[in-house]
């Protein structure tokens, strides 16, 4: 029998407020453990909250982005559990009624674009952090240490329906999303900082059944690495189960072993009903009118999706290479700049950025910000390229000067005289000279020997340290070279 993976994401998004979600304490990442800390997110009796209004604006902007409905109320539950992570010793979150609801989210597959519903996001609080130590691992560990830094830091949790196949799918969404939080400025979106990360619920079932088999539940995947790699060793143990006779009997969480490569059981899944949810009476409804609503959906940006329609059906851009510079706000932002003051093709701009711009900022791990090559310089370059005053290869050149300087590239083409030769006169006499000093090869290629001719102009392209164009030098020898036949290849 054959069978298909059913995938849903649950995905958890801190959101890059300034201060807490219910106290006034700072969210900044890094600080020494237990500073950032107050009776309030410490749980002490007494203590009240109080709702941190930009965390909800952003909550809805997130709505809104993902095509959600937006609850008319925004109200809060109790979930009850113990743990020393959790000094209250429950989370404020919302159950009965989520503040998002009925979105959805595309994606481009393989098998083309595809709709994943977003069942439902709901605003929350973090979690302290338990620092396992002593030893390596959970299990090896002597004892655990506390920070309550990121106790009531506002998360957003992101519910998608059962719609991902793959999980190269579940990649593809997370990407996707991880691209519009961080547009929208509500997250930074860092998986190494654990600011985004993800619970990936899995089952398997026979392809052409409508109902959902038993799912895992795989807990806390903080790379899309992770996310991947989890899912497929999952799907197959599944598979492998469902084959033999011996499907899950039981749904249950398992976390993700990095070292060797396999989930591992952790639990039952718990039910809702053993959390004993209830409204938070500490916090009162808050009323979210329409005009609110509407006035955060005008903060928000052009989105990727939208970019990537006008790069691909405006500008004509391949679309791998469009997604590639949408997904990233930074990027789209300078890419755009540079061709606004372009003369020439979009797509020539998006083969330099993509190219070599690419490679050095990954090379030098520069943060687009830092660039200091200015848009307009680059589109100076491109322009000197497209005149043939530079080759390509000295466009590469000249490029990687203005990345480490910052200087304007028709300085840097005239004081290291980098300028193209296509001065026919000057390329002739240079030509001239080359056939005189290398008679063989020009024997050979009179002979009928095609390569000849190659090394003929590579001789030229080293007399002039590669500044000679070298479409012109080809037509030069061709004619120099009369009247043996045409070279084979041209
Ligand atoms: P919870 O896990 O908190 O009980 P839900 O039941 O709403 O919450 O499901 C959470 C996620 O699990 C959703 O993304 C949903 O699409 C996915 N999911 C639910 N049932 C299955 C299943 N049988 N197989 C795979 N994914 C599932
Ligand atoms: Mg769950
Ligand atoms: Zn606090």
């Amino acid at each position: 029998m054959e069978y298909e993976a059913v995938i849903g994401l649950e995905v958890h998004a801190e959101l890059c407020t300034a201060s807490k979600v219910f106290c006034g304490c700072a969210t900044t990442f890094g600080a020494p453990p237990n500073n950032q800390v107050c009776p309030v997110c410490l749980g002490l009796p007494g203590a009240l909250p109080a709702l941190n209004r930009r965390a909800l604006e952003y909550a809805i902007a997130a709505g809104l982005a993902l095509n959600c409905q937006i609850a008319s109320t925004c109200q809060f539950d109790r979930k009850q559990y113990y743990y020393p992570d959790l000094p209250k010793a429950y989370q404020i979150t919302q159950y009965h009624q989520p503040l998002c609801t009925g979105g959805c989210l595309e994606i481009m597959t393989k098998q083309g674009l595809k709709r994943v519903g977003i069942t439902r996001i709901h605003l929350e609080e973090e979690a302290g952090k338990t620092v396992h130590a002593g030893s390596t691992g959970i299990t090896g560990a002597q004892y655990a240490l506390i920070d309550y830094n990121r106790c009531g830091i506002p998360l957003i949790e992101i519910v998608s329906g059962p719609d991902l196949r793959f999980p190269e799918e579940a990649k593809l969404f997370l990407e996707k999303l991880r691209s519009i939080l961080c547009y929208l400025g509500v997250s930074d979106g860092k998986m190494e900082e654990g600011s985004l990360r993800c619970d990936a619920n899995v089952s398997v079932r026979p392809v052409g059944e409508q109902a959902m088999g038993k799912r895992a539940e795989i807990k806390n995947l903080n790379s899309f690495r992770a996310v991947q790699a989890a899912l497929a060793y999952e799907i197959r143990r599944q598979m492998e189960l469902a084959a033999s006779g011996t499907p899950l009997a039981m749904e249950e969480a398992r976390a993700w072993d990095e070292q060797s490569g396999m989930t591992v059981y952790m639990r039952p899944k718990e039910q809702p009903h053993e959390y004993r949810y209830y409204p938070d009476p500490d916090l009162m409804p808050v009323v979210i009118s329409s005009a609110w609503v509407e006035e955060i959906g005008r903060t928000i940006p052009e989105l990727p999706d939208a970019k990537y329609d006008r790069y691909t059906r405006q500008w004509g851009l391949a679309s791998h290479d469009a997604w590639l510079i949408a997904a990233e706000q930074k990027l789209a932002a300078y890419f755009e700049a540079v061709v606004e003051s372009f003369s020439g093709n979009p797509k020539t701009v998006s083969h330099w950025v993509l190219g070599e711009f690419s490679r050095l900022l990954n090379l030098e791990k520069t943060a687009i910000d830092a660039v200091k090559i200015r848009p307009r310089d680059f589109a100076v370059l491109l322009e000197r390229l497209a005149a043939g005053t530079v080759s390509g290869n000295t466009a590469k050149t000249v490029l990687e000067t203005m990345f480490y300087t910052g200087q304007d590239p028709d300085t840097i083409i005239r004081e290291q005289g980098l300028a193209q030769i296509s001065d026919v006169q000057q390329l002739q006499e240079l030509v001239a000279a080359v056939l005189a000093a290398h008679p063989g090869p020009v024997a050979d290629y009179r002979a009928g020997k095609a390569k000849a001719f190659d090394y003929l102009v590579g001789q030229v392209m080293k007399a002039t340290r590669g500044r000679a164009n070298p479409e012109v030098v080809r037509q030069i020898l061709i004619a120099e070279l009369v009247p043996a036949e045409k070279p084979a290849k041209q």
